[in-house]
């Protein structure tokens, strides 16, 4: 597949609408993927007739996070997977692929709209979390079980500055997941529609937003961005890269990545490691 099937753009008067097509995986963020995706938000924000952009996931589901199957060797590692056979190309790997590209996004001088549906898992939570606004389907479904699997969260760690600081360790320790009312509630989501309306729904609000001068919109964007760069969002985003990639290097996370290869399946591993530990709470008398 050519890496323009993967992303699509509509114009839809003012707003553009980028759709990630990957249905058959929910999405899961593969190099073609996120390239195509930076392509199409770059010509979004360069194109003057669009003042705000919507960000979709084709299929059940907005993402899985990233694809994973090249990583484990279970498919042909491109270019960039093949940077991750050493501790620097995988930093660089990450860096450039998964953090630069979330921020060009964050970034973006115009309002932008992620339309969550379904799983929105690990990074496909990142990069949900890129956009200034979410509106979510009563389907979404919210998670980064990746603690579970040895990852210290995805490259950028926008839980606590989504959910708050508490909330944060309890939604990474347990790995649970967060229904789409309880996203609302935590102001992790701005709405909640019928998954039927979601489309529209999305692109209403995207069209009332349109009607803001773009000039306007762009400032006080880079002005609120400034606000949470204060606050210290970037720094703390700068440190958990490297905290993350401490992780990705010691023996426990390259262990863990035996073992799943070994089993063949990351539930299976999971529920062999945690065995020894059922909890008291559960065990026959
Ligand atoms: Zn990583």
């Amino acid at each position: 597949m050519s890496t323009v099937d993967v992303v699509t753009t509509e114009r839809l008067g003012a707003v553009a609408r980028i759709t990630m097509r990957r249905a058959e995986v929910r999405n899961a963020q593969n190099t073609a993927l996120i390239l195509a995706l930076d392509d199409a938000m770059r010509a979004a924000a360069a194109d003057d007739a669009v003042r705000v952009i919507v960000l979709a996931g084709a299929g059940p589901s907005f993402s899985s996070g990233h694809d994973l199957k090249a990583v484990v060797g279970e498919e042909q590692a491109d270019a960039w997977r093949k940077l991750r056979r050493t501790p620097e190309g995988r930093m660089k790997h990450e860096r450039e692929l998964y953090v630069e590209k979330c921020l060009a996004i964050y970034h973006l001088p115009k309002p932008t709209i992620a339309q969550v549906q379904g799983h929105c898992v690990a990074a496909g939570l990142m990069l949900a979390a890129m956009c200034d606004l979410i509106v979510a389907a009563d389907d979404a479904v919210f998670s980064n079980p990746v603690l579970r699997m040895t990852g210290a969260g995805v490259e950028l760690l926008v839980e606590p500055w989504e959910l708050g600081v508490r909330k944060a360790k309890e939604f990474l320790w347990t790995g649970d997941a967060l229904d789409a009312r309880e996203a609302w509630r935590l102001g992790l989501v701005n709405r909640v529609v019928p998954r039927a309306r979601l489309a529209r729904e999305t692109l209403a609000l995207a069209e009332r937003i349109a009607l803001v001068p773009p000039v306007t919109a762009s400032l006080v964007k880079e002005s609120l961005n400034q606000t949470a760069a204060l606050m210290g969002k970037e720094h703390a985003w700068r440190y958990h890269f490297m905290v993350h990639q401490f992780m990705h290097g010691t023996k426990t996370a390259s262990d863990a990545l035996k073992a799943r290869k070994k089993s063949g399946s990351m539930k299976r591993m999971l529920a062999e490691r945690d065995r020894p530990f059922a909890p008291a709470s559960r065990r026959s008398r």
